[in-house]
């Protein structure tokens, strides 16, 4: 066996961000940015209105000591540019967000203004109130992002109210999903004897969304050999990561393992619990995972290897889940050679997180999983740990740290 350490290690040093790809703006929701942008004008772009009233020269209140009585030359709407200049005397009705017209360096509010035929009657304060300058925001030519920022929502609308309309990002992995034994049958059509629904595929094609990959399920490839093969061939050139599930342990059907071999990968038996068996190599420089069949094992496995690949390719700068100590609420065995990755419930407590296992350790126990907020770790080492002991959780499930479990 060998350290979960050296597999991590193995798997991720190979693995690199994917090259930047221009998106539309919104495809880019929770991507990683891939260039610096600057702005190509100020913004805003323009000095506007920032409420509904009369753009006006302050000069003219100044001499009235705050007040005065102007003409009113026309109107300026959102959208729209005041033609030539304002003078001494005149005011222009204004909207919100509409040019203030050159000359003009303040806007009189509504609720401070009486119109009666044609002429206006204003009070005001400050000169430049109620106007937006120009540039306030981001001036000319200012960083807007970086390369490895993150596209929150709103940071695509700064982009967008700089005119882009597309960015450069790492892209979401494409990533084919493959199950394998001759066993599994695909949800719903009817099971036969000794056959099995296929939960793998779906399970990971879930888990690689969630991520923010594009996922898509290649379906079941029988135990034989070179039929594991010959899909991948199929499917040349359409995914960034191909995940197998099944066939990469000792048995006399296992396949997966042997196509590992032949494209020069290891198989290895990794010190953890469940997942002992992993496989892992390039297709024509993909990176394939070769991941055991048992669903908690697959599961487990993609929270300590795939995941963690797919952020890195997505540019991620941290690729680890949440992690909180918890007080474990049942006595539980582990194996002391391996560390074991035990799925529990959370809950926050008085004084701290307490954990208590959702089921027994089978590793085909995919209930135990759906029940779990997260994976208790057991070190290496350790044989048993007593209820009331303090023990590391991973969060797979992060919306309990928000709800406390409840
Ligand atoms: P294997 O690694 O191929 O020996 O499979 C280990 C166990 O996982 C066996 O009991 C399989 O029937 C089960 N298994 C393999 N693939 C899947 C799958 N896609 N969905 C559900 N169970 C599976
Ligand atoms: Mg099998």
């Amino acid at each position: 066996m060998i350290p979960l350490e050296e597999w991590k290690e193995y798997v991720l040093s190979g693995i690199e961000p994917l090259p930047p790809m221009e998106v539309p703006l919104l495809e880019a929701a929770g991507l990683r940015l891939a260039e610096e942008v600057r702005t190509p004008h100020p913004l805003p772009p323009f000095d506007s209105a920032s409420m509904d009233g009369y753009a006006v020269l302050w000069e003219d209140l100044l001499a009235g000591g705050g007040e005065a009585q102007l003409r009113v030359v026309g109107e300026v709407r959102a959208g729209q540019a005041w033609q030539g200049r304002l003078f001494r005397g005149e005011a222009v009705r204004i909207s919100t967000g509409a040019a203030l017209p050159p000359g003009a360096d303040t806007v009189i509010p509504k609720e401070h203004a009486e119109e009666t035929e044609g002429r206006v009657r204003v009070r005001g304060r400050e000169k430049g109130a109620f106007v937006r300058g120009a540039g306030e925001d981001l001036r000319e030519g200012e960083v807007v992002a970086s390369p490895g920022d993150q596209l929150t929502p709103a940071l695509l609308g700064l982009l967008a109210s700089v005119g882009r309309a597309s960015v450069k990002v790492r892209p979401r992995p494409r990533v084919g999903v493959f199950a394998t034994g001759d066993e599994l049958v695909e949800p719903p059509a009817g099971l036969g004897p000794g056959r099995i629904y296929d939960s793998n595929s779906y399970l990971l094609a879930a888990l690689v969304r969630e991520v923010g990959g594009k996922a898509f399920r290649g379906g079941v490839v029988p135990d034989s050999p070179g039929a594991l093969e010959s899909v991948l061939s199929a499917w040349r050139g359409q995914a960034d990561v191909v995940l197998v599930t099944g066939g990469v342990s000792a048995g006399d059907h296992d396949y997966s393992r042997d196509l590992v071999s032949k494209l020069g990968g290891r198989v290895e038996r990794v010190a953890i619990q469940p997942g002992m068996p992993q496989g892992f190599a390039r297709f024509e420089g993909i990176p394939v995972f070769a991941l055991p069949g048992n669903p908690v094992s697959v599961f487990v496995s993609y929270e300590l290897f795939v995941r963690p690949a797919l952020l890195k390719m997505m540019g991620f700068p941290r690729w680890e889940r949440p992690r909180v100590r918890a007080m474990m609420e049942e006595p539980v065995a582990s194996p002391p050679e391996k560390v074991q990755f035990l799925r529990v419930s959370l809950k926050r407590k008085a004084l701290g997180w307490a954990a208590r296992p959702t089921g027994g350790a089978g590793s085909h126990l995919l209930r135990t999983v759906a029940l779990a907020d997260g994976l208790a770790v057991i070190p290496r080492g350790v044989s048993q740990v007593p209820a009331g002991a303090s023990v590391e959780v991973v969060v797979t499930r992060e919306e309990v740290l928000l709800s406390g479990g409840l």
